[in-house]
């Protein structure tokens, strides 16, 4: 599929079209955490993998379940990859994607300006606990990227839009850089479901949290992991699958609830975007410093517009730079408490609009040194923007609030 010709919302409807048991307009939830062969003979093909979860042939809930498999057929249909499963959280599915493709003594290459729970990830755990390294580099830097590629290098690993510093990602020439050095191209499209299709720019896998945009309503924890059958194959090969022998898969009353949440996820987004772009333009014209991708003055604007599916605008996520934590934490207590603009809370893709200041709270993992590399400065409020409400009523509060902050 081609970038241009492929629609995310069509695809995603396409693979929704699915009955209940009883005729009813949902899916069933499967909660069996085992299956029942007709024959005992049956039980050992089950095992060696001759039969399995794509013939309808179900093992162990731990396995794949078929309500969970569906939700990750339709995350999969969305992403444009052949298939997908679902984990119980995002960094259960950044984990066992690069404990697969990654063995003891194998390199990553990961994007400086990524979520402070991956660079955690990447940065401190899997060099310690499995021999694991990564290096670093500025996502936007291609020419560092290369050369940071070792004979060890398995993955290239990039947000599509960076937390929380929104640098948009390359995602074709990225997937140039590994794929000519033998690595895989895993892409984190939290920020960006519906909005950016990065197997059509050459993602090999596309890990999502499910606990932000796609869920919605910040009252679940999710992720899933989409890319080839053979992959999603090798997550759950009984003898050294990461997602069946780690175990964080998602539970399938859980997967009854994202799947839900599907069929208004585009106008969700779309929404969060109109409104986002509302906000940022009027910052933009009052001076102050916002970053926002869907600004024509933002460094990657371009390329943003050239990755972008139509129609849903540039995403819910921008970032104002107060300049000082002072500054920043006396803007979010009045918008919060004063303004009722939102809620001071981590998270994002919520109804509500979300702030933070990323340099103590989501990226705090990261050195102060690597914040000053990553470009999270003390002041930098990062927003996800929400529908509820009037959007006029929003700028006033946004507007009165910055007056009182001196925001210059
Ligand atoms: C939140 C987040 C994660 C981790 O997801 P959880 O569901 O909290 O485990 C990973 N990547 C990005 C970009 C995120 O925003």
């Amino acid at each position: 599929m081609k970038h241009g010709t492929f629609d995310p919302v069509r695809a995603l409807a396409a693979s929704k079209h699915t009955f209940g048991e009883h005729g009813g307009v949902n899916m069933d939830i499967e909660a069996s955490t085992t299956f029942t062969v007709m024959a005992a003979a049956r039980m050992p093909d089950l095992f060696a993998g001759r039969l399995d979860a794509d013939q309808g042939c179900f093992l162990y809930g731990r396995h794949f379940n078929p309500t969970v498999y569906t939700l990750g057929h339709e995350l999969a249909a969305l992403e444009n990859t052949e298939t997908g499963y679902c984990t119980a959280s995002g960094i259960a599915a950044i984990a066992t994607a690069i404990l697969q493709l990654c063995d003891h003594g194998d390199h990553v290459v990961a994007s400086r300006a990524i979520y402070g729970g991956t660079h955690a990830l990447l940065g401190e755990f899997l060099p310690k606990k499995a021999g694991i390294q990564t290096t670093f580099v500025r996502g936007t830097d291609h020419n560092a990227i290369a050369a940071a590629f070792t004979d060890r290098t398995r993955v290239l690993f990039v947000e599509t839009l960076s937390n929380p510093t929104l640098e948009v990602a390359d995602l074709q020439a990225l997937a140039k850089i590994a794929h000519g050095r033998g690595a895989v191209l895993v892409v984190d499209n939290t920020f960006c479901p519906v909005l950016v299709t990065p197997s059509l720019f050459g993602a090999d896998v596309v890990v999502h949290s499910l606990t932000k945009f796609v869920n919605g309503a910040s009252d679940l924890i999710g992720g899933a992991v989409l890319g080839s059958r053979d992959f999603v194959r090798r997550l759950m090969d009984l003898h050294t699958g990461a997602l069946m022998l780690l175990g964080p898969t998602m539970d399938p009353r859980l997967a009854f609830e994202v799947s839900m949440r599907l069929p208004h996820l585009a106008l969700r987004v779309a929404e969060h975007s109109r409104r986002a772009l509302l906000l940022a333009t009027r910052l933009e014209e009052l001076g102050v410093a916002v970053t926002y991708p869907g600004l024509a003055r933002h460094p990657q604007h371009d390329l943003m517009r050239r990755q972008l599916n139509p129609g849903q605008g540039f995403g819910g996520l921008m970032t104002i730079d107060l300049g000082s934590r002072e500054r920043a934490y006396r803007l979010m207590d009045l918008l919060q408490n004063q303004h009722r603009f939102g809620f001071m809370a981590v998270s994002l893709g919520y109804a509500e609009t979300l702030m933070s200041a990323s340099a103590s709270s989501t990226s705090s993992e990261l050195s102060d040194d690597e914040l000053r590399k990553a470009g999270i400065g003390p002041g930098l409020v990062r927003m996800s923007i929400g529908f509820t409400g009037s959007v006029e009523d929003r700028w006033q509060a946004l507007h009165a609030a910055l007056n009182e902050v001196g925001w210059k």
